[in-house]
């Protein structure tokens, strides 16, 4: 595994980061960079959902994305795209494949 790219940070989208970073600690995770509060924030409004989390949301190696970042993972290019909709800060992955 060589990234970790989050369409958004909605609890159910970042709870498993902690187990994953424990198997692939270095591994970096794109985030657009308004989301991050929302990152910050997921356990602590879990909480006022009654939910709680043992672990801690990873604090380091956070890639900050915008609107029209692009990124290479292996052969394949990743175009960002903001798409407000499911949540205000969603992102949309085009991934294009080259031969
Ligand atoms: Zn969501």
């Amino acid at each position: 595994m060589t990234h970790l790219l989050q369409t958004h940070a909605h609890l159910d989208h970042v709870a498993g980061l902690p187990f994953v970073r424990d198997v692939f600690p270095q591994v970096p995770i794109f985030l657009h960079s308004l989301d991050k509060v929302n990152y910050e924030e997921a356990f602590s409004r879990a909480k006022s959902y009654g939910m709680y989390f043992p672990r801690q949301l990873p604090k380091d190696n956070i890639i900050d994305i915008k609107n029209e970042s692009e990124l290479t993972v292996g052969e394949t290019r990743v175009k960002i795209y903001h798409t407000p909709g499911h949540g205000t800060l969603f992102t949309f992955l085009v991934f294009k494949f080259e031969s």
